[in-house]
């Protein structure tokens, strides 16, 4: 089969450690990769993230990051709209480059496609907290929801799509890549401790949404300016929440309905049918995500129209954080799948992968590029990775994506370019 790109992920300390030419031609060569982006703001997370140590890091062990810092210029004058500024790293050793501008000026001089991503979060949450605390999402107590902003707030708003214009306006990409957190989506909902816990259970997973989010006065005055009854909707579900928090010690007017619905092989369908405000609130977030998604979009065009707008799903179900691709198919040029079930050993045997890749597919149609990730790094073996490559063939994807090179070995990068070839995948663009 041919898809037209094989991408790879670097940070921004990975090229300062390692040097840009040695992380980028590690990638051409051992994993024919032809596209390369920044991590160009991430959030708060312990890296190399799924082994203790670099497996070829000179300069250092681990890292920890800041959080949801920025690692090239911007230009002010495009946040005059939003009291959130842009909050650049503080630490010496990354301060004096552009970190994107170093990466692109390397992938074009090998003429590589070039891009650059927002990681899950895009602003630092502490100082939200103690700054900001309106731009954050709220749980049905009204409480913040740590790390989840709120795109129903128009700070929030105008500063994402700042930050998408500013960074395709001053930068040479072909793509903007964005994994951000869309609505909270709360803990799937399990069974009491002496049943028997279906981990599939979807009806446990739907009700997670009623302990996520959003219910702040921004989604509250959207919803009544759309046409939504949000007080009605937001007091049946509240009761609802008592049932999913009901247990043998606490909420026990609730408790025996709560042990009756999670034994029970009630369908989704069942459950909306009888909380017809439940599809409201769903249909709100989804609404309320494709107008963000078609506002970005129209940010990254007018800076350059030739940028594509690659969304990067992370989650199972992404309907369930208001993302349904059927409704945002128009304003996405692309969307990566980062599946990475590799790392696990894939225990279920790639099925989440398959699934997921054939649900954004569906929603997406066939004329936007489906890019599928997979993961090079410990607890995935060389044959894995090949089998999991073997897998994509056959899935009509478009592309394939590394996550991450900052914990590959040397030997499973080599790994994808012998996986390409076993199952005769070749590069056309
Ligand atoms: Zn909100």
């Amino acid at each position: 089969m041919f898809i037209k790109e094989v991408a790879a992920s670097l940070y921004p300390w990975d090229l300062a450690d390692e040097g840009v030419e040695t992380c980028v031609d590690n990638v051409v060569q051992r994993s024919l990769v032809n596209s390369v982006y920044l991590v160009g703001i991430m959030h708060k997370e312990k890296r190399p993230l799924t082994n203790l140590f670099y497996p070829h890091n000179t300069k250092r062990k681990f890292y920890l990051p800041e959080d949801s810092r920025i690692y090239y210029r911007m230009d002010e004058n495009n946040f005059k709209n939003t009291p959130l500024k842009p909050l650049y790293t503080t630490r010496g050793f990354l301060q004096e480059k552009d970190w994107l501008d170093e990466l692109t000026v390397y992938g074009r001089k090998n003429n590589l496609k070039t891009g650059a991503e927002i990681s899950h979060t895009f602003f630092d949450c502490e100082v939200a907290k103690r700054d900001f605390p309106d731009v954050l999402q709220k749980n049905i107590h009204g409480d913040i929801i740590e790390r989840h902003y709120c795109c129903n707030n128009d700070d929030v708003k105008e500063y994402m799509k700042a930050i998408f214009y500013d960074t395709v306006k001053n930068h040479d990409i072909d793509f903007i890549q964005t994994c951000m957190m869309l609505f909270a989506t709360g803990e799937p909902v399990k069974a009491p401790w002496f049943m028997e816990n279906d981990p599939e259970n979807k009806v446990g997973a739907l009700l997670g949404v009623v302990k996520g989010g959003c219910f702040c006065n921004h989604c509250r005055k959207k919803a009544i300016d759309t046409g939504y009854d949000w007080d009605k909707i937001v007091n049946d579900l509240k009761g609802l929440e008592q049932l999913v928090y009901a247990t043998a010690y606490h909420n026990l007017d609730s408790v025996m309905d709560n042990h009756l619905l999670m034994g029970s092989d009630l369908l989704e369908t069942g459950l909306l049918l009888e909380y017809p405000s439940l599809y409201q609130f769903l249909e709100f977030r989804m609404n309320s995500i494709a107008e963000l998604f078609k506002e970005i979009n129209i940010s990254i065009k007018s800076a350059n129209k030739k940028v594509d707008f690659r969304y990067n799903n992370y989650l199972k179900y992404p309907e369930l954080a208001g993302l349904d691709f059927a409704a945002v198919k128009d304003y996405l040029d692309s969307v990566r799948d980062s599946d990475y079930s590799e790392q696990h050993g894939a225990p279920d045997r790639f099925k989440r992968k398959k699934n997921t890749l054939l649900k954004i597919r569906r929603g997406i149609g066939y004329d936007k590029n489906l890019i599928a990730a997979f993961a090079p790094r410990p607890n995935a073996t060389p044959e894995l990775v090949r089998e999991s490559i073997k897998i994509l063939s056959t899935l009509g994807i478009d592309g394939l994506s590394l996550g991450h090179y900052d914990g590959a070995t040397m030997e499973l990068l080599d790994a994808v370019k012998q996986g390409m070839q076993e199952a005769g995948i070749e590069i056309r663009i």
